[in-house]
C-alpha cells in the first residue's frame, strides 16, 4: 500500500505515460488492489483495476451461493451496491479528459451472469475502471491518492463490508423463486408463464424500467390459470401459463399485444425486484424472429420456406449481403433452429407479411409454382412436431391463423381472454379457403460448418475488434449489426460477443470441421467451466462483460459479412 503511494508522489506533475510506473498489485488492510491497466492518455478508455476482497472476512454466507443462480444474483447484489456507492461521490475530480471517474459495470432490470463482481468461496471481486486525474497531461497525483486511499476504501468499506443478510436473503429468495418456475416451465411443458398482477408495459420505448402510471396489472383468464410451487412462500404464485405448441395472441390494435409478447423475449432472463416482470419466465430457449431486410445471410438452407428464386437463384445454400424482408426473416428462423431454439416470438407488426401467409384469393390468382415462399402458417404446425419448436405469434389482422392454434389470448384492454373455443368454432363456420402448402414435413435442417478467415480481425496491420453501444461490434474491417436483436438486452452482452467472437478466431476454432452449434457448444462450456471472463482478451482484467444467451452469439456470428460456410 505505501508502495502505492510512494509510486503516485514520485510521479506527480509528470508526464501522463509516468502512470504505467503504477500497474501492479498492492495489499491495503482490508483488500488487494490490483492495478491491471493504465490507460496511455487522460481521454482514453479508463484503467481498469480489480479489488480482492477476503470472503472470510465479510458476512457474505456461504449458503447464499450455493447455487449458481444464487451466486449470480449475489454478484448482481454486490454490483448494484458498488455502483450505489460510487454515486454518492462526486462524478469526477478536477482535470482533463476522464480524471477522477470511478465506475462499475452496472446492470440495468435484468440479473445477468457478469465479470464486474465475482464471488468465490475465498474472494470478492470488484472489477472498476478509473480514469487516472490529471490536469492537460500532467499527472495529478494527489487526486489519484484520493481515489486509491479515500474513495475506493469508502465504498468497498461501505458496499462489500457492509453487506448484511437482509441485504442478500430477499434477492437469493427471489433467484430460488425464478429457478423453480424455470423448472416447472420445463418439467410441464409449458413455454412461458406470467403471474397474475405483474406489470408489463414499460416506461418508454427507450427504457426497461417499469410504467409508473396507469399500468394495468396482468390478470390470467382463469381457463389458463396454473398455480406454481415455489420456496420461501407458502402459497404458489399464480398466473397465465403458456403451453408447448402454438399460440396465437390477438386483439385490437393498441390493446397491449405486443406488449406482451415482448414481455415474453424479456422473460428469458430474471429481473430484479420491482421490475413489474419478476415472476414473468419464458423457456431461455425461446427466440424473437423478425424481418430484417439488409442483413447478410451465408450459405443457410432456407429452402423449407423459401424454394427457387427468380432466375433459379439457390435456396439450399442461400447467400446474399442484403436480404429481403422475407428472406430474412426465414434464415433467421433456419439459423436459430440450427442453434437449437425451442420456441419462436413472432409479432406480425415486424414480420414479413408474405412469409407469415398467402391467403386463398392469392393462391388462386397465383399458382404455388410461381411463389417461392411457403408461408409460416403451413410450416409452423410441422416446426413443433419435426423439430419441438413451439410458437407464439401475434396476430392482429391475420385471421387464418385460427385453423392453426392450440390456445388464442385476446388482448382487449390490455386484459387477456382465452377465446380458444370461439377462434374454434369460427375457422369452422367460416373456411379460409386455402390449400395447405407445406408439404409432408417441415424440411432437413442443414448445419453449417464456417470456414477458417470467416472471422478476420485484422484492420490493415492491426486486430481491431471493438463495440460501438449494444448493436454495433466492430469486427476488423466490418461492422457486425445488431440492431435487430430484440433480446440483446446489455451493451456487455455485447462486449461478451465480440470477446466470444476473437477468442474463437485466436483459437483456431473456425478450422473448418466444427459445426456452427458445436462452436456455440464449445463457448458456453467454456463459460461454464472457465467462468465469462476467460475468453476476454485483455490481460487479468474481464471486468465489463455480461453472459449472452447462445442465440445472440449465433445471431452476431450469422450476421458477419465475412462468414463463409459448408454444409
Ligand atoms: P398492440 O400491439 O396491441 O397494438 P401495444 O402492446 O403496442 O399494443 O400497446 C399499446 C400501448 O399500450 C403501449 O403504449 C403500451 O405501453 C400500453 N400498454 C400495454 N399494456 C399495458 C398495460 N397493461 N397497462 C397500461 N398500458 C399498457
Ligand atoms: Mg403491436
Amino acid at each position: 500500500m505505501e508502495t502505492l503511494r510512494q509510486r503516485l508522489r514520485s510521479i506527480d506533475q509528470k508526464g501522463y505515460k509516468a502512470y504505467k510506473a503504477i500497474e501492479g498489485t498492492y495489499r491495503f488492510p482490508a483488500f488487494t488492489l490490483a492495478i491491471d491497466h493504465v490507460q496511455g492518455d487522460p481521454f482514453a478508455e479508463p484503467s481498469k483495476i480489480r479489488v480482492i476482497v477476503p470472503r472470510a472476512k465479510t458476512k457474505l454466507a456461504l449458503k447464499w451461493t450455493d447455487t449458481r443462480p444464487r451466486r449470480v444474483r449475489c454478484e448482481d447484489v454486490l454490483v448494484r451496491r458498488v455502483h450505489h456507492e460510487l454515486r454518492q461521490w462526486p462524478l469526477r475530480a478536477r482535470g482533463s479528459g476522464k480524471s477522477g471517474l470511478v465506475l462499475i459495470d452496472a446492470p440495468g432490470q435484468k440479473v445477468l451472469e457478469r465479470t464486474a463482481v465475482q464471488v468465490t468461496d475465498e474472494t470478492i471481486t470488484v472489477c472498476l475502471s478509473v480514469g487516472l486525474p490529471a490536469h492537460g497531461r500532467r499527472i495529478l497525483a494527489k487526486e489519484a491518492e484520493a481515489i486509491f486511499f479515500e474513495q475506493i476504501p469508502s465504498v468497498i468499506e461501505r458496499a462489500v463490508y457492509g453487506l448484511r443478510d437482509e441485504d442478500i436473503r430477499p434477492a437469493v429468495e427471489l433467484a430460488d423463486q425464478q429457478h423453480a418456475i424455470r423448472r416447472y416451465l420445463y418439467e410441464h411443458g409449458l413455454v412461458a408463464f406470467v403471474a397474475n398482477g405483474a406489470i408489463l408495459p414499460r416506461e418508454s420505448g427507450v427504457s426497461d424500467k417499469p410504467l409508473q402510471r396507469g399500468a394495468v396489472p396482468f390478470q390470467s383468464p382463469p381457463e389458463l390459470e396454473i398455480a406454481i410451487p415455489v420456496p420461501h412462500r407458502a402459497e404458489p404464485i399464480k398466473g397465465m401459463g403458456i403451453r408447448k405448441g402454438i399460440t396465437l395472441i390477438v386483439g385490437g390494435g393498441y390493446h397491449g399485444k405486443s406488449t406482451l409478447l415482448q414481455a415474453l423475449e424479456h422473460g428469458v432472463y430474471d429481473h430484479v425486484a420491482g421490475d413489474g416482470r419478476e415472476f414473468v419466465i419464458t423457456d431461455s430457449g425461446a427466440v424473437k424472429i423478425r424481418a430484417e431486410d439488409g442483413r447478410s445471410v451465408a450459405s443457410v438452407d432456407i429452402s423449407p420456406l423459401i424454394g427457387a428464386l427468380p432466375y433459379g437463384k439457390e435456396t439450399t445454400q442461400f447467400s446474399t449481403e442484403n436480404a429481403s424482408g422475407s428472406t430474412s426473416q426465414a434464415a433467421s428462423m433456419i439459423e436459430m433452429i440450427e442453434a437449437g431454439a425451442s420456441a419462436f416470438l413472432i409479432d406480425e407488426d415486424t414480420s414479413a407479411t408474405n412469409l407469415l401467409i398467402r391467403d386463398g384469393r392469392m393462391q388462386a390468382l397465383v399458382a404455388k409454382e410461381a411463389e417461392p415462399i411457403t408461408p409460416y402458417i403451413d410450416k409452423a404446425r410441422q416446426l413443433f412436431h419435426d423439430y419441438g419448436i413451439s410458437t407464439v405469434l401475434v396476430v392482429g389482422g391475420l385471421g387464418d391463423y385460427l385453423d392453426i392454434a392450440d390456445c388464442v389470448i385476446k388482448m382487449e384492454q390490455y386484459v387477456p381472454f382465452d377465446v380458444t373455443g370461439e377462434a374454434k368454432r369460427i375457422a369452422a363456420e367460416m373456411p379460409s379457403g386455402r390449400k395447405a402448402e407445406g408439404g409432408e414435413s417441415f424440411g432437413r435442417i442443414h448445419e453449417r460448418i464456417p470456414l477458417p478467415g470467416s472471422l478476420n480481425s485484422q484492420k490493415g496491420k492491426k486486430a481491431k475488434v471493438a463495440t460501438r453501444g449494444r448493436h454495433v461490434i466492430q469486427y476488423g474491417e466490418t461492422d457486425v449489426l445488431l440492431y435487430a436483436l430484440e433480446q440483446l438486452v446489455d451493451d456487455s452482452q455485447t462486449r461478451a460477443i465480440a470477446a466470444a467472437l476473437l477468442y474463437m478466431e485466436r483459437k483456431g476454432w473456425l478450422d473448418g470441421k466444427k459445426t456452427i452449434c458445436q462452436l456455440l457448444d464449445a463457448i458456453e462450456e467454456q463459460w461454464d467451466r472457465q467462468g465469462l471472463g476467460s475468453v476476454s482478451f485483455r490481460k487479468g482484467n474481464p471486468g465489463e462483460l455480461a453472459r449472452p444467451r447462445r442465440f445472440e452469439l449465433a445471431a452476431a456470428l450469422n450476421r458477419l459479412r465475412t462468414l463463409r460456410c459448408i454444409k
